[in-house]
């Protein structure tokens, strides 16, 4: 108990960094924000989980604000052509595979197991239609004014707006918040029709499943969605231009990964550049490929080719030469830590700047924004933002990765444990995977979580915690957790980098 009650104060810090964020912000609330009734306090241009939640926040704390959105629908990329619906057809594609491939073993025994696409793409629809609307409520209740429309920043604080119905509109304001998000990344010389070469957005409503896809980028995007068209039965390729798949993850990680996929049939191709995919007279794609270091060519003939290799900004027709924001060489828009770029008032968040391009650390900027613009303090840990890659089984991951902890020369300790090990994984036959815990040599302190396994994006949440209040692994081994859960296997994880796990 004597080192456990030591490690806490070595690795504790007083208060957690949103902790002294939000006294702050408090203090600066209580001596109020000043408005005036003919201007908006702050227009938000773009409607995606950064620009919504800002606004929503922004209300809630007594601003006067307007979201700008174009698309026809609040939810951005996330929303209408992301995050929800391709976890809707990760979902229910998991479903069909399992009742095709699992229910028997388990005793449970039906008649033919057919897949009814279409009904499947539109249970994928009233999701994300069920969850557009709710925000347009959600607007609603806090008194945020919704404009439809493409917004433009003529001057620091004014945001004209092209609405669908050809109307113009100026709104003054006094804050302006750039969330224009991303788009798909084009692939020179490859031409995107949304019928057999597409995009995400095309991935996410193909009419028939393919009998073959090759899938260009061995990153979030392709391995999700590779994963559902695989588990409907399509043969998929993925050709990756590095030597690994997960665009990131631990290496450990990445390979026990992708053996996992290549069980469940995905094929890979790594090291690997695509030359040309054109449609040809069958109405089928033919792909080149060859070795990313030159070599000789493979051709393959397939239904549906996906291209998967990263996202841009979107700053297209938003004035910014023209107030003369600053961007950088990848076309993000610069900001400084409180999201400030060099134009006085204007703002950026999500997407649009640097930093992962995932759905929660939109939301975050978006609420440390509109706290800094109303209170002048705001919060954001960029060391405590998780990834999660929704394939069955999940991959999930917050802090540093071994490399990056190896490259910024630190001295740490690893402890693993398998979810082979674990009771609850046992019962519900779902063990595949592993925990990778990485912590300070000196500290205990955890600096990173590593987990592929079932339920791995809920589990995270607790690595995240542990990293926001810098918690020791001793600190999660001492932590009780309820019996027979997953989460047991996250502390035994834990007690393996402190000293020895129990059960293995
Ligand atoms: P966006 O969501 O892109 O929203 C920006 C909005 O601004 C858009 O609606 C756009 O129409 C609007 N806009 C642009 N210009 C203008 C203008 N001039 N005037 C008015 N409106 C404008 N992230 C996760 O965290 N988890 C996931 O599971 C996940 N899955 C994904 C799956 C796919 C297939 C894709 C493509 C992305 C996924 N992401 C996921 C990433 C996530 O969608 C983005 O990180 C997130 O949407 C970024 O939020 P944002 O508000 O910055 O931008
Ligand atoms: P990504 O950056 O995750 O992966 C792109 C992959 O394509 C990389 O592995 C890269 O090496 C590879 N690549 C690049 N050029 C290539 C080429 N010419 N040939 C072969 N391979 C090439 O990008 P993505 O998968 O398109 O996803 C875009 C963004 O959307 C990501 O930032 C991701 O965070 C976000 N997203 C998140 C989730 C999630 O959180 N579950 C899901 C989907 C998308």
């Amino acid at each position: 108990m004597l080192t456990h009650v030591l490690s806490r104060c070595a690795v504790k810090p007083a208060l957690s960094t949103a902790h002294v964020a939000r006294l702050s912000l408090r203090a600066s609330l209580a001596r109020g924000y000043a408005s005036s009734s003919s201007e908006y306090d702050v227009v938000i241009v773009g409607g995606g989980p950064g620009g919504y939640v800002a606004a929503i926040k922004a209300s809630q704390m007594g601003l006067k604000t307007a979201c700008v959105e174009g698309r026809g629908a609040l939810g951005g990329t996330c929303l209408n052509v992301g995050c929800i619906p391709s976890k809707s057809l990760l979902h229910n594609s998991h479903l069909y595979h399992q009742a095709s491939h699992d229910f028997k073993s388990r005793g449970i025994e039906i008649g033919e197991i057919k897949i009814n696409l279409p009904q499947m793409l539109s249970a994928k629809e009233k999701s994300v239609k069920q969850l557009t609307g709710g925000i347009e409520l959600l607007f609603k209740k806090n008194k945020t004014d919704y404009h439809k429309g493409w917004g433009k920043i003529v001057s620091p604080t004014e945001v004209s707006v092209a609405g669908a119905d050809g109307s113009n509109t100026t709104l003054k304001t006094k804050n302006i918040i750039i969330a224009t998000g991303s788009e798909v990344s084009p692939f020179p010389g490859i031409e995107v029709d949304e019928e057999v070469i597409v995009s995400s957005t095309g991935a996410l409503s193909l009419q028939k499943v393919p009998e073959k896809m090759i899938v260009i980028g061995g990153g979030v995007i392709g391995l999700e969605l590779g994963s559902v068209w695989g588990r409907l039965g399509a043969e998929v390729t993925t050709v990756e231009y590095m030597d690994a798949i997960g665009a990131g993850m631990d290496a450990d990680l990445a390979k026990t990964f992708q053996k996992t996929l290549q069980k469940q049939g995905m094929k890979f191709k790594l090291s690997t550049k695509v030359i040309s995919a054109k449609k040809n007279a069958n109405g089928k794609v033919d792909v080149v490929v060859e070795a990313a270091k030159g070599g000789k060519q493979e051709s393959f003939e397939v239904d549906v080719v996906l291209v998967a290799i990263g996202r841009r900004p979107v700053t297209k027709g938003l004035g910014l030469e023209e107030v003369g924001v600053e961007v950088d060489s990848k076309g993000r828009v610069k900001t400084d830590s409180e999201f400030k770029t060099n134009v006085e008032g204007i703002r950026a968040i999500g997407d649009v700047i640097t930093g992962p391009m995932l759905a929660h650390k939109a939301e975050e900027e978006g609420i440390a924004a509109a706290e800094y613009i109303a209170g002048g303090h705001g919060h954001v840990n960029y060391g405590a933002v998780p990834s999660v890659i929704y394939t069955y089984p999940e991959v999930a991951w917050v802090g540093k990765t071994e490399a990056e902890a190896k490259a910024a020369g630190i001295k740490y300790k690893i402890g693993g444990f398998a979810f082979a090990a674990n009771s609850r994984a046992k019962t519900m036959n779902d063990y595949e995977g592993t925990i990778k815990i990485i912590s300070d040599a000196e500290t205990d302190r955890i600096l990173g979580a590593h987990i592929i396994g079932p339920n791995a994006g809920e589990m995270i949440a607790e690595a995240v915690l542990a990293i926001e209040y810098g918690a020791s692994s001793e600190d999660i081994a001492r932590t009780c957790h309820a019996h027979p859960t997953l989460s047991e296997a996250f502390k035994e994880a834990c007690m393996a980098t402190y000293d020895k796990p129990i059960h293995s």
